[in-house]
């Protein structure tokens, strides 16, 4: 080719590159002069394919070794930090399904399934105390059922008894014996009614019908209607309430307005006094109820708005109640996005205010 270079190799027609890499042909090669003894030459140069496939022989071969190798340590790295904190969590899930709470996961890790085994036993813990509560919640109720039933069995064993031996009858006795009978039916029949009210605050139903409603004929029929109560003990009542309007539910608020007069009543000295005032603040109405009673003391007032919680004195004291009336009354205070503050001191008297936002 006149001293030029042959690109055979270059040009050569390939259908494909593999089979156009290996056709071992003069078409596919290079060319190039070459000068001998002062002879000219042409030499032809193509790959050497078996030699090279040799060289990719011990490279694929040293790749499939080194993979085997990664992927047993992939599976030992899997099986050690992957599976066996999930099969852990699975197995911890269905003991909870099956209603064994008694699961704590031992996995110390601070990745993504440390944290998921932290929320696990924090859900546990979680599950465990809302049993205890259920528990707790269940004796309470039967016992405050079953008290009120046994004492009207015993008073009216005591009434059929009295009829039937035909003695000449003991008017004073026997009233006394209906008023308590009375009075039991009454606290059962107030229990129930604040077991369905807890029960469907609870429940967050759909309760809540907020309106605009004026405050102070509320608060002054609430009173009216307490008035035979403060009567028997003796209580002064007095209040200060301007013309307010809030925004609310109407029945649920009168619940608490009830409640909180109706502590005040309940744990206020015979003779004593209250007072309920309503102040409209820039943002705020707040709504307060004092009395001059026995007070709570610091410990208690952690307690108080616990479900079924009364405090000792009012346990020892002959005042009838379930425990729920501060419960009920947090749960409507929270639902209006409300705040509640009682301010205290044994002995001498309870102020408890709620502060409703205005809009
Ligand atoms: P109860 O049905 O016992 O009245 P509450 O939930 O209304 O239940 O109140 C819980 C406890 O808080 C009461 O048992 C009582 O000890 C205490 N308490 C509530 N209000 C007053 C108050 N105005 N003065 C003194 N103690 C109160």
């Amino acid at each position: 080719m006149n001293n030029e270079i042959y690109h055979g190799m270059k040009n050569f027609q390939r259908e494909t590159f593999v089979t156009g890499f290996f056709a071992n042909e003069l078409s596919n090669t290079i060319g190039v002069p070459l000068e001998h003894e002062n002879n000219m030459y042409a030499m032809f140069l193509r790959p050497d394919i078996k030699l090279l496939f040799n060289e990719m022989r011990v490279l694929f071969a040293l790749l499939l070794g080194l993979s085997i190798f990664i992927s047993i340590l992939l599976v030992i790295f899997i099986t050690k930090f992957l599976v066996k904190p999930i099969a852990s969590l699975t197995k911890g899930t269905k003991s909870i399904a099956d209603g064994n709470l008694e699961v704590n996961l031992d996995i110390d890790r601070n990745d993504e399934l440390g944290e998921l085994a932290e929320s696990f036993n924090k859900m546990t813990d979680k599950l465990k105390h809302s049993e205890k509560m259920r528990n707790d919640f269940m004796n309470n109720v039967s016992h405050d059922i079953q008290s009120p039933l046994s004492n009207i069995k015993g008073y009216t064993d005591i009434l059929e008894n009295n009829i039937s031996n035909k003695k000449a009858p003991d008017q004073q006795a026997n009233r006394e014996y209906l008023h308590i009978i009375k009075e039991e039916t009454e606290r059962l029949s107030q229990l129930t009614d604040q077991l369905l009210l807890f029960s469907s605050l609870k429940n967050q139903e759909d309760i809540l019908h907020k309106d605009q409603f004026n405050l102070t004929g509320e608060l002054k029929k609430i009173i009216r209607n307490k008035q035979w109560k403060l009567d028997e003990k003796e209580i002064m009542i007095s209040y200060s309430i301007p013309e307010i309007n809030v925004i609310g539910d109407e029945n649920l608020l009168n619940e608490v307005w009830d409640n909180l007069l109706g502590n005040a009543i309940k744990y206020n000295q015979p003779g004593g006094s209250i007072e309920v005032s309503a102040e409209e603040g820039d943002s705020f109405i707040s709504i307060t109820f004092s009395d001059t009673g026995i007070g709570i003391s610091s410990e208690e007032k952690k307690r108080i708005f616990e479900r079924f919680y009364r405090a000792d004195s009012s346990r020892t004291s002959r005042v009838k109640g379930s425990g729920l009336g501060l419960t009920i009354v947090l749960m409507i205070v929270e639902l209006h996005h409300a705040g509640i503050e009682i301010d205290s001191k044994p002995g001498e008297g309870t102020s408890v205010s709620v502060s409703l936002p205005k809009k």
